[in-house]
């Protein structure tokens, strides 16, 4: 959809606006695809994120929103018929990561980025003791053998809060309970050291018990460790819980960004307020949960117009002819954007569509000008009356 980034490009549009700091982890204009012989879906339509060190950024949506196929393009685990595609920029560590091959991005999941999933099955072999498989970790990540590497196997095991850890280095993984499992994953993945973690639904089908134990888990590991956290969630109360800065992603597209307790208190895009309105709990008088009416439309087709028109319950005419770009969403919030044709908030209605046009043309045509801070010279430029 938009034009190739440049090298510049991707390093002149921070989020979280951390001045002179780089991100560990930058996303760029990143467009995943999935190809088939009917259609071709933009799973990832060009989304930008930014992690730095220490911190943990929320990727929140519902299903289909493209958070997961997010985390997978990062790690370099799309498989046919999806393809990143090479207008799309990773960086970590200021390090281009998108055309690496296979035995670099081994190498990248092994010491550079973990990733957990949400079942923890899946990153854990059954026939093979769970000790076994910590200890293979360390051999092939960090070159522990023999003694040492079931001595380190039995820390990492305490360092999750597993019990009797020594004894159960010997059981394998359907001995496990689930959130223990999970646990074993976490002190696995710890095993190869990572400077970022990639959480992608973890506590999603685990017991709300549990599931504050596990998020305890990896904030007080975040804190021991320096851990940078990139945590994938539908769950608002999670994103809460645990983010310093939230991303919200809709078919495809970030559409919406802000410091988490921002977010909360004064979410922008009708969107992030329906997922907000829906947690439960909010409107205790009444008898039935709120919801978003509708479904997240499969992104088969270039994004022309607002791809959430069709359950906004603000939705106006242009809605459907015009792109909203993401703008900052009022003149104090530098750090708050949205994807809606209702902001930035000085402008009319009519001034802020003209706006979104021109940002989108001026994306097109390559400049990258809808970078949040040069949208700023552009409100300026409007004059920007109050709605
Ligand atoms: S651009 Fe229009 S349809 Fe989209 S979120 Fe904003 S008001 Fe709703």
């Amino acid at each position: 959809m938009s034009a190739p980034l440049s090298d510049d490009d991707a390093e002149t549009v921070p989020d979280g606006r951390r001045s002179g700091e780089q991100p560990i982890l930058s996303v760029r204009n990143l467009q995943t695809v999935f190809r088939t012989d009917r259609e071709t879906i933009r799973a990832v339509d060009g989304i930008d994120l930014d992690l730095y060190e220490g911190e943990t950024v929320g990727l929140v949506g519902e299903s289909g929103s493209g958070k997961s196929v997010t985390a997978r393009s990062i790690m370099g685990l799309v498989e046919e018929p999806g393809e990143v595609l090479p207008e799309s920029s990773i960086r970590f560590k200021g390090e281009e990561i998108t055309g690496y091959d296979t035995a670099q991005y081994q190498e990248l999941r092994g010491s550079g980025i973990g990733m957990i999933f949400q079942d923890p099955l899946s990153s854990l072999n059954p026939v093979f003791t769970v000790g076994n498989q910590i200890r293979e970790a360390l051999k092939v990540n960090r070159g522990i053998t023999g003694e040492e590497a079931r001595e380190t196997a039995i820390d990492l095991l305490e360092s999750v809060q597993i019990p009797d850890a020594a004894r159960r280095l010997g059981e394998y993984p359907h001995e496990f309970s689930g959130g223990m499992r999970q646990r074993a994953v976490i002190a696995m993945m710890l095993a190869c050291d990572p400077e970022v973690l990639i959480c992608d639904e973890p506590t999603t089908a685990l017991d709300v018990t549990i599931q504050a134990q596990i998020l305890e888990l990896l904030s007080d590991l975040q804190d021991e460790r320096g851990l940078s956290i990139l945590f994938i969630t539908h769950d608002m109360g999670v994103i809460a819980d645990i983010t310093d800065r939230v991303n919200v992603m809709y078919a495809g597209e970030i559409v919406e960004k802000a410091p988490t307790e921002e977010l909360f208190a004064s979410p922008r895009h009708p969107y992030t307020e329906g997922l907000l309105e829906a947690i439960p709990g909010q409107h205790a008088d009444e008898d039935r949960l709120r919801t978003i009416e509708g479904e997240v439309p499969t992104p088969n087709e270039a994004a022309t117009h607002c791809r959430f028109a069709p359950r906004c319950p603000k939705a106006f005419e242009e809605c459907e002819a015009v792109h909203p770009e993401l703008v900052e969403v009022d003149e104090s919030a530098a750090d708050h954007t949205a994807a809606c044709l209702l902001y930035p908030e000085q402008m009319t209605t009519g001034e802020a569509v003209a706006h979104h046009e021109r940002l989108g043309e001026a994306r097109e045509d390559g400049d990258g000008s809808t970078a949040p801070g040069e949208a700023d010279e552009d409100v300026a430029a409007d004059g920007g009356d109050s709605r």
